[in-house]
């Protein structure tokens, strides 16, 4: 791994003279291009050296978007750290206070619900704001591409989910106890199998964001991880109910430290202007190919 790390030069370095002539990190293996032809590929990777000369990295990003992308990121993950809480603080209430007599009140459930979904909302806008003044890199590779269409699916997904979260709050606050209890029945299971498919919807649209921004760090753990937890977080989930339930909680937990490590990015980017140094951060050989071949 290179020390290139001077951030924010100004525009079109080196293009002048066809010759990289400041200390600028290839955007796929921090090879330090110093010295490159800037039409050139990189030596160590073979990546266009055009597409690392632009603001592809998240340490040339404005301070503005980094510090947008993060505070979305401490919003999800603080989130997951509420919902987790809640699910707890309900089945303890189930266990110790119901036996007792007292049953838990549904329309504070709905409530909580109401706010922290507005609360995801935010931050996973936040975690998909457009970013001011980016230009696409110069060649047209797939996995460079900015993931538009995935930040749309994104915004409708969890925008979605809180249109029904809001109808769920009118449903138990105005209709449950005065419908019969088998349409009642049906209504509560569709709308929770909806929430269910936009989850998993968006689970794959929110990954592609996320190995975007991993990319632009670069940091192949996140990258790797981003690319089978669409798949993998739903089994972990579905088979981990079979140890003592736990499933859910698990694939959380992975989420979680995913989204945390990206958040360590930022924040050190923020402070230090470069990425934090993490293990696991580079490329192996056959990752490194499979992006190439994206
Ligand atoms: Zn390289």
């Amino acid at each position: 791994m290179s020390e290139a790390t001077s951030p924010h030069l100004p525009e079109g370095t080196g293009e002048n003279i066809g010759i990289v002539d400041t200390d600028r990190p290839c955007v796929r293996c921090m090879h330090n291009l110093r010295g490159v032809a800037t039409a050139g590929k990189c030596p160590a990777c073979g990546t266009d050296v055009a597409i690392s000369l632009t603001n592809m990295l998240l340490q040339y990003a404005s301070k503005e978007y980094i510090g947008t992308v993060r505070s979305g990121l401490s919003i999800i993950l603080n989130w997951i750290l509420i919902s987790i809480l809640l699910a707890f603080c309900a089945i303890g209430w189930r266990y110790i206070f119901a036996r007792a007599g007292y049953v838990l009140d549904e329309i504070a459930i709905a409530v909580l619900g109401l706010l922290t979904t507005g609360m995801i909302i935010h931050g996973y806008f936040k975690l998909t704001a457009a970013e001011e003044g980016y230009s696409e890199p110069p060649e047209k590779h797939a996995a460079f591409r900015t993931p538009a269409m995935s930040r749309k699916i994104v915004r409708v997904a969890v925008a979605v989910q809180g249109v029904i979260a809001a109808l769920q709050f009118v449903f138990i606050l105005f209709v449950v106890g005065k419908i019969d209890a088998r349409t009642e029945f049906i209504v509560t299971i569709s709308m929770a199998v909806v929430v269910l498919i936009l989850m998993m919807v968006q689970m794959i649209a929110v990954m592609r964001c996320i190995e975007w921004l991993a990319l632009r760090v670069p940091d192949h753990y996140i990258i790797k991880r981003a690319r089978r937890y669409p798949w993998q977080l739903p089994m972990v989930a579905i088979f981990g109910l079979l140890l003592l339930g736990l499933g859910p909680l698990l694939a959380l937990v992975m989420y979680w430290n995913l989204l945390d490590r990206l958040r360590k990015h930022l924040k050190s980017i923020l402070k230090t202007g470069v990425p934090a140094q993490l293990k696991g951060m580079t490329a192996n050989a056959a990752s490194a190919v499979e992006t190439a071949k994206a």
